[in-house]
């Protein structure tokens, strides 16, 4: 079709993400396509922007925000994806539309209390640590209803869903089981009454093992872009 690098890479994924989802007898376009553009240039999100891409992931603020200012008064859509530290929520709150990585009260608290109001409410998902590894980020299975209760209550905050990053694998079947535990986390919470509707979770190897356990948000970096020359903290 087109020899551009992008153009090639998000026709790729577009076909996989299609038959992943009708291999799992799911919708055509239920699952969201987040294009993860971290650490890319600026004319890897406008190539992608020019083929209809809107929602772009970024995970460290210094290399996101020139793409944001760059992409002012698009309709693009930008998610935060990455660690949120503390003393950096504020560019994040004033900024990006999304925040699919919060993991702790304070750091909620804080995008709420900077959040502009006229911007609406920030959206948020909890990054579940669903393999349960000390050193990585994320609420673990006994911390993430408490964490709900409060990110619910927060006015400038809308709680959307979770968001995981399971342990590499290359068994689909591995994979199948940790993007379940996901799910169930997932539906325990909306039978515990919070209304949610996003379920983030797959990447470029695992994207079909997400989607057939019922992912509603893929994120994808290399399969569109291309490998990254360093790798940008959060995998
Ligand atoms: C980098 C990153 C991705 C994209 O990973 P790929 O394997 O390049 O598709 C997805 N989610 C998060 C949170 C990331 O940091």
């Amino acid at each position: 079709m087109n020899d551009d690098p992008v153009s090639h890479g998000l026709a790729t994924v577009r076909e996989r993400l299609a038959a992943a989802e009708a291999a799992a007898g799911r919708a055509a376009g239920s699952v969201q396509l987040l294009a993860v553009s971290k650490t890319k240039p600026i004319e890897a999100v406008r190539a992608a922007y020019a083929l209809g891409q809107l929602d772009f992931g970024e995970n460290q603020l210094q290399d996101a925000l020139p793409k944001l200012d760059a992409m002012a008064g698009t309709p693009t859509r930008w998610y935060f994806i990455g660690p949120v530290q503390g003393n950096k929520t504020r560019p994040v709150a004033e900024r990006f539309d999304w925040v699919l990585s919060v993991d702790r009260e304070r750091v909620a608290r804080r995008l709420d209390a900077q959040r502009p109001v006229e911007r609406g409410p920030l959206n948020v998902c909890l990054q579940f640590n669903v393999s349960g590894e000390e050193t990585k980020s994320g609420v673990t299975l006994e911390d993430l209803e408490p964490l709900c209760a409060v990110v619910n209550d927060l006015p400038n905050l809308a709680l959307r869903g979770l968001m995981a990053i399971p342990a590499p694998s290359s068994d689909l079947q591995v994979q199948r089981a940790s993007f379940a535990a996901v799910r169930e986390a997932y539906e325990s919470l909306g039978t515990a009454g919070y209304a949610l509707d996003t379920l983030s979770m797959g990447m470029t190897d695992d994207l079909e093992a997400a989607v057939a356990e019922g992912s509603t948000m893929v994120r994808i970096g290399t399969a569109i872009f291309g490998a990254r020359a360093r790798p940008a903290g959060a995998t």
